[in-house]
């Protein structure tokens, strides 16, 4: 399977509408642009990549999805019985990068259509990380018409996040030499992270008998299907193990 950046990029962005919420169905449904009943009353279908895969099969968008947590871009987690879909680090990496992306698009056409008292609550109770490097963006485009904007946001956000706009609009207000630097490297990381990570066997050791033992690309796929830990003993102690068992 290939997929391309564009493809990863459009995977990770339907993911981050329903992380932790939801599984690998509902994110294909996402993808797949479907009218179902749930997709509609959760307002999926607003999500900008909605039916990016619309031509293609329900099964060919959720290989695509299998193959982005075997290469280390989404997790599962159990919920309970349900398996939710989440970020790994190296997902969220590039989905919180976009997505800060995306909130300065936004900000942009604003000034483009004249926009100067947008409501603001929106960027409220959103992930704090993802918010910051969004303010980092802001802070970069050294563009001192978006003052208006993070004054407007000051106002209905929370301590942490207001004193985090307030340096931000000084740094714009004092033409802050912007450190391009820091700048390069932040993107050449999220490159390298688009790449992902082929699936490898691990070398486990064995808590029973101490030896190295194999637990290969394969099953680690089945035990995370299943919501399973990782195995403690190799297969021998195992087996051994079923042996008395049956002693
Ligand atoms: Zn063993």
């Amino acid at each position: 399977m290939y997929l391309s950046e564009e493809d990863k990029r459009a995977i990770l962005r339907a993911a981050d509408e329903i992380i932790a919420q939801g599984g690998r169905t509902l994110l294909a449904k996402i993808l797949k642009g479907s009218r179902e009943k749930k997709v509609l009353q959760l307002g999926l279908d607003k999500c900008p990549v909605y039916g990016y895969f619309k031509s293609e099969k329900i099964e060919e968008v959720m290989n695509k999805i299998d193959w982005m947590i075997d290469y280390d871009f989404l997790d599962i987690q159990y919920d309970g019985k349900l398996p939710m879909i989440i970020f790994t680090e190296r997902g969220w990496q590039i989905e919180a990068n976009q997505r800060a992306d995306e909130f300065l698009r936004e900000w942009k056409q604003w000034l483009k259509q004249g926009n100067s008292s947008p409501d603001m609550s929106y960027l409220k109770d959103r992930n704090r990380e993802m918010i910051l490097l969004f303010l980092e963006k802001v802070k970069e485009t050294t563009d001192k018409r978006y003052i208006p904007y993070l004054t407007a946001w000051s106002k209905v956000d929370y301590k942490k996040v207001k004193a985090r706009i307030y340096e931000v609009i000084k740094a714009l207000e004092e033409n802050e030499t912007i450190n391009h630097q820091q700048v390069l490297k932040r993107e050449a990381s999220v490159n390298e992270a688009l790449e992902g990570a082929a699936p490898q066997d691990l070398l486990l050791k064995c808590y029973k008998c101490g030896e190295r033992f194999t637990f290969s690309v394969g099953e680690q796929k089945f035990y995370k299907q299943k919501g399973f830990v990782l195995p403690r003993s190799c297969e021998k102690c195992r087996d051994r193990r079923y042996e008395d068992f049956l002693c």
